[in-house]
């Protein structure tokens, strides 16, 4: 990066952090690397868990959780809510986060969100491009299907081995702030 996104000024190098990076001497734009957020949802009816097929590449004719990517803008409890209905057609609400994963890597280091999600209404329907299935599958369902993504694997075993323990949406009022979103572990 040579220019400033904010304000086009020509980028300098300066020390923040521990290590020299691209800075702003215009305003007060650091440039730190290349990040993205991915969410998941475990979407849990009746002890079955919802799966997608995915109709593109990479890993077309696979099975997975629904899923995507965050926006810069929007909250990761929103993104995962936006994903589950755009692929599969099912309105949930977010219940608790099952688990992070953290990879390094192109096309930018990922941190990937694993939701667990309450239905509210709907039933499985999908586009027939990018998405070309959707249902809801038990666990016994899932070990006879082929082509089944691992961490979504995980992510309903862990889902449905226990009913709590996970993070949840937490709102103490001081520390509350517009944009804010913190998780912790329930308390009593
Ligand atoms: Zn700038």
């Amino acid at each position: 990066m040579k220019y400033c996104p904010k304000c086009s000024t020509e980028l300098v190098m300066r020390p923040n952090g521990g290590r020299e990076r691209p800075s702003c001497p215009s305003c007060d734009f650091v440039y730190f690397g290349e990040f993205s957020i991915g969410v998941g949802g475990v979407v849990i009816q009746n002890g079955k868990a919802l799966l997608i097929r995915r109709g593109i590449e990479p890993r077309r004719g696979w099975w997975q959780i629904p899923g995507g990517y965050c926006e810069h803008d929007e909250s990761i409890h929103e993104a995962v809510v936006r994903e589950v209905f755009e692929e599969a057609g099912i309105e949930a609400r977010v219940e608790s986060v099952l688990g992070l994963r953290h990879s390094l890597g192109a096309p930018s280091a990922n941190v990937y969100v694993i939701f667990r999600l309450i239905p509210i209404r709907g039933e499985p329907r999908v586009d027939g491009e990018e998405i070309t299935g959707a249902d809801f599958f038990s666990l016994d369902e899932l070990e006879q299907m082929e082509k089944v993504q691992s961490l979504s694997k995980w992510a309903i075993h862990t889902a449905l081995a226990r009913q709590d323990g996970f993070l949840r949406i937490d709102e103490p009022a001081d520390l509350a702030r517009p944009g804010y979103t913190l998780f912790g572990l329930p308390r009593e």
